[in-house]
């Protein structure tokens, strides 16, 4: 595994245990030797996984849609940024450059692009493995809902193991692989 999509919130979070995760999740794919490839910002949950991942000298690959490259504050100091057309191609190009996903706390924007990673993998579009990042119980809600779709009989039994979940970044790289 070269490199890992992180999606993560363009806020930092109502407390510093998110910040102190997205550094260590940063260090995790620098000690794994894994380039991250992000939404190229340098704003929020975003800005701070970059940093980290530089800080320790890795690779860190970003991709902003022009029009976000002010609001989310374009990252001046990457290894490299590609700056794109739209939304879709900033997902699309991320989802090509990188050989696994991972989902930290986010919001919409980052459910979002958590979603697209695993129903694109429920139809085979991908065979790349899909994570959460587990900080403080964040995504427990979310785990359970999956858990009662599929009770209801909306997710098949073999798609209910496509997200892996794990609090800690280096197991979680682990089930990835
Ligand atoms: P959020 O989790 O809402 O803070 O958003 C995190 C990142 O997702 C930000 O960089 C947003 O620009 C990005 N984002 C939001 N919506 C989309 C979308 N539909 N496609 C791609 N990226 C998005």
């Amino acid at each position: 595994m070269k490199a890992i999509a992180v999606y993560c919130g363009a806020n930092g979070g109502a407390s510093s245990i998110y910040a102190d995760a997205a550094r260590a999740m940063g260090r995790a794919l620098v000690a794994d030797n894994i380039a991250l490839v992000y939404g190229g910002g340098h704003v929020g949950l975003m800005g701070t996984i970059a940093d980290a991942v530089l800080a320790e000298g890795g690779r860190v690959t970003g991709v902003i849609p022009q029009q976000l490259v002010d609001r989310e504050l374009a990252h001046p100091g990457l290894t490299e940024l590609f700056v794109v057309k739209d939304m879709h191609e900033r997902k699309a190009m991320m989802a090509s450059l990188a050989d696994g996903f991972i989902a930290m706390p986010g919001g919409m924007g980052t459910l979002e692009e958590l979603f697209e990673m695993l129903t694109w993998s429920q139809l085979g579009i991908h065979a790349k493995p899909v994570g959460v990042l587990n900080v403080d119980g964040f995504y427990d809600q979310l785990v359970a809902f999956l858990g009662h779709a599929g009770q209801e009989g909306f997710i098949q039994s073999r798609h209910q193991g496509l997200m892996k979940v794990s609090a800690d970044p280096a197991a979680l790289i682990a089930l990835l692989k």
